[in-house]
């Protein structure tokens, strides 16, 4: 029988980050971090994560808000889908990562999910991992000694597991400001029911003299156990005219990365995922490249 209410915790509602720091180390690893609650209390109420306690981000100020920059946007890790789509400042600076929230979920989640919990949870399906890696983004973390910037690059390791420690809060994603001519896009496969996506795909192409392409950065999500760069994909484009053929045959190497490692579960096959990355990695840079344009 499946049981849908958590085991008992204690819960905790710290009003800075060195509090929640401070709480991390006292629970010693068994202390789970609550940010929006849309991925955690699902898996408290299956018993899946059974934490001594719960530590309530949703009362630290400096956690909250957009700030934009002449070199990029900080986004506090408790910014809400629903800022992140309806911020000024995300839609003309990151205008990827506005559109990739407005396509969360409903508007329930939206509403209470976050950039932080996203980004930590790992999510294989989820939509904003793959964003933050085409973006190029630096992860900042806090714990009680001291804190860490990390590259986006090295954040997400595995299914459901990323880069940050136990005792880590993480507090800022940095969005650094994008090249002139450059274009984006993020396009999915979205499941009916929860818009997770089956497969997902971020673009980020940035065209020079003559739209031979600069640099590209490719991003999947939905298609393998974790989000990750299509690299090889990437490599096909840079330094070309991005003609539709060019496009096309660099669409076909984004899942090269994946080899063997699709997901396969009760929505969608490893080869139907594999199909898939290539028609969604095609519109995606085809839509960026018309962007950047
Ligand atoms: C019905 C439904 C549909 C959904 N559809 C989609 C969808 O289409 N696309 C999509 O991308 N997602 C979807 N989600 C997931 C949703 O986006 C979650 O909100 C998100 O994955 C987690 O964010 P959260 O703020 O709720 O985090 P929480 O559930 O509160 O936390 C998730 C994990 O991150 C950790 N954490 C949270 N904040 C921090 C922090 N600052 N530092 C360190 N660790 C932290 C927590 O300890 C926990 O382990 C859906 C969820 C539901 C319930």
């Amino acid at each position: 029988m499946v049981t849908m209410t958590s085991a008992p915790f204690e819960y905790q509602k710290p009003d800075s980050v060195a509090e929640a720091s401070r709480l991390l180390s006292k629970y010693g690893g068994n202390g789970k971090l609550l940010a929006g609650g849309h991925s955690l209390v699902p898996l408290m109420k299956l018993r899946l994560a059974s934490p001594d306690a719960l530590i309530d981000l949703s009362g630290i100020e400096e956690l909250k808000g957009i700030k934009s920059s002449a070199s990029g946007l900080s986004i506090g890790s408790m910014t809400t889908y629903h800022e992140l789509e309806s911020s000024s400042d995300v839609q003309s600076n990151a205008p990827l990562m506005a559109d990739a929230a407005s396509q969360v979920a409903d508007a329930q989640v939206r509403n209470s999910g976050t950039i932080g919990g996203a980004v930590s949870h790992s999510d294989p399906a989820a939509d904003l991992p793959p964003v933050v890696l085409a973006l190029d983004a630096v992860m900042v973390t806090a714990s009680q000694r001291s804190g860490r910037e990390i590259p986006v690059e090295r954040f997400f390791k595995d299914f459901l597991t990323t880069a940050l420690r136990p005792n880590e809060v993480l507090t800022r994603i940095e969005i650094p400001k994008l090249p002139a001519n450059t274009g984006t896009a993020y396009v999915k496969m979205a499941n009916k029911a929860s818009h997770y996506a089956l497969v997902g795909v971020a673009a980020v192409i940035t065209l020079g003299a003559g739209g031979v392409c600069e640099r590209a950065r490719v991003a999947l999500t939905g298609a393998g156990p974790y989000a990750m760069r299509a690299k090889r994909a990437e490599r096909m484009l840079v330094g070309k005219q991005l003609a539709p053929n060019v496009i096309r045959n660099a669409a076909k190497r984004a899942g090269a990365e994946l080899d063997g490692m699709f997901n396969e579960d009760v929505h969608a096959s490893a080869d139907y995922r594999e199909a898939m990355t290539k028609v969604f990695a095609e519109r995606a840079i085809a839509a960026a490249v018309a962007n950047a344009g």
